[in-house]
């Protein structure tokens, strides 16, 4: 079916109604500029990829709605392969919060709608023709015309390709469960697992706020013994911190690629930008990026705001993830490094220095300190 062209152009067409895509279209939409927010899933409720652990940083600075966090968390616990004598890290201030992601996506969305943002669900991005873009959804596709796009359509993201832009090579993949559990005797707490067996590269994960559990693994897609489902059913069999009860019923389901390369050098061009997963804002070491998409957004609305106010691209070459990226590097060496650890024996080597006072100072740098996505 030929696409028929829709009304006048729109200042901004924003692909993905993530974090990344609901903060860049309100924004933009708070500074007059009409923008027209296309998200393929039908509700933003459903398909939940992310953990939702918002990092102290973010929760100082951003105005993420209160009703939506868990409570706050300062405890982490660190396992080596086989769990036995792990490291407890206490922090004196809350570090983290874990948010009700269903109800946080539908939240922002009515502060986007709010802002003067139309919200396309269940509409897809299918690519670029003759300066157009082009939209499926229930109503047959449409051709719309955009003065600037925004690609926020994740780790593999359809804009960059369209666009030109550099695209994420680095990716792990993490799933989790989660469900309902009874409040118990243990502070909210975040269990960390350390074993390439269980979770190649990264970590394996139970975070425990005292109303929920997350349950969860990610590492290399390809190091997975028996794939990703397989060291996730292995995980949830023992996983430390879970209080001693029947497993529910209703389990949710989470997962999805994440982009651990970091920031994409060519994230913007005359026509549009990325922003979020799809631009690589994503730290290479914790794997942390929701308050990277919320900052980068920042940025992308700054410089689209300068563009469509001088009617001309110019100001997006201050869009530039190459100068992000120089900030990366320690973050980058230390993903190397994690990269390499493929055995359990190696594993549980490199855990020994956290029992020493410089690793449990450098542990407790990585999981309490003040460096989140370089404020751009
Ligand atoms: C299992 C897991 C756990 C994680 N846990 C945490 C955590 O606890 N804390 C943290 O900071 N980070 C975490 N991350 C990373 C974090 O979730 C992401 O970095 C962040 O959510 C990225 O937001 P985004 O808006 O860029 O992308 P997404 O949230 O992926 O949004 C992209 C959107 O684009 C839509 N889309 C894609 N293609 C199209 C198209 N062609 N047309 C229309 N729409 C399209 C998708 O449907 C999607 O809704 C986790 C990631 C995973 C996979």
């Amino acid at each position: 079916m030929r696409a028929r062209t829709a009304g006048a152009p729109v200042d901004v067409l924003v692909v993905g109604a993530g974090l990344a895509g609901l903060h860049t279209a309100t924004l933009l939409a708070e500074r007059g500029h009409d923008v027209l927010l296309v998200e393929r899933r039908p509700t933003l409720t459903g398909a939940i990829r992310t953990m939702g652990i918002f990092v102290r940083r973010t929760l100082d600075d951003f105005a993420l709605p209160p009703e939506c966090l868990g409570p706050p968390i300062r405890r982490v616990v660190l396992y080596p392969p086989g769990l036995r004598h792990p490291v407890t890290l206490v922090s004196r201030r809350d570090e983290y919060r874990v948010a009700d992601m269903a109800p946080l996506y539908a939240t922002t969305a009515r502060a986007a709608a709010d802002a003067g943002v139309r919200i396309a669900l269940g509409t897809r991005y299918d690519g670029r023709r003759d300066g157009s873009f082009l939209l499926a959804g229930g109503a047959g596709p449409i051709a719309v015309r955009a003065r600037f796009v925004v690609g926020a359509d994740g780790a593999r993201s359809r804009v960059a390709r369209d666009l030109g832009l550099d695209r994420n090579h680095h990716l792990l993949v993490g799933a989790e469960e989660v469900f309902g559990i009874p409040a118990g005797d243990e502070p909210p707490t975040f269990h960390c697992v350390l074993d390439p067996s269980l979770a190649p590269g990264y970590l394996a994960w139970v975070v425990n706020d005292g109303r929920h559990a997350h349950v969860g693994v990610a590492g290399y897609a390809d190091r997975f013994p028996g794939g990703l489902r397989r060291a996730m059913e292995r995980f949830a069999a023992s996983a430390p911190g879970l209080p001693a009860v029947a497993r529910p019923a209703e389990v949710e389901r989470r997962g999805g690629p994440i982009p651990v390369g970091g920031v994409l050098r060519r994230i913007g061009c005359a026509d549009g930008l990325l922003v979020g997963d799809a631009a690589g804002a994503v730290s290479p070491l914790t794997a942390g990026g929701l308050d990277p998409c919320l900052r980068l957004s920042a940025l992308a609305a700054d410089v689209l705001d300068e563009a469509l106010r001088a009617g001309r691209p110019e100001p997006l070459t201050r869009y530039d993830g190459a100068a992000l990226r120089a900030r990366f590097r320690g973050r980058l060496t230390l993903r190397r490094a994690l990269a390499q650890v493929r055995t359990p024996a190696v594993a549980a080597a490199a855990f020994a220095l956290l029992r020493t006072p410089p690793g449990r100072a450098a542990a407790r740098r990585v999981l309490f300190g003040d460096a989140s996505f370089p404020d751009p």
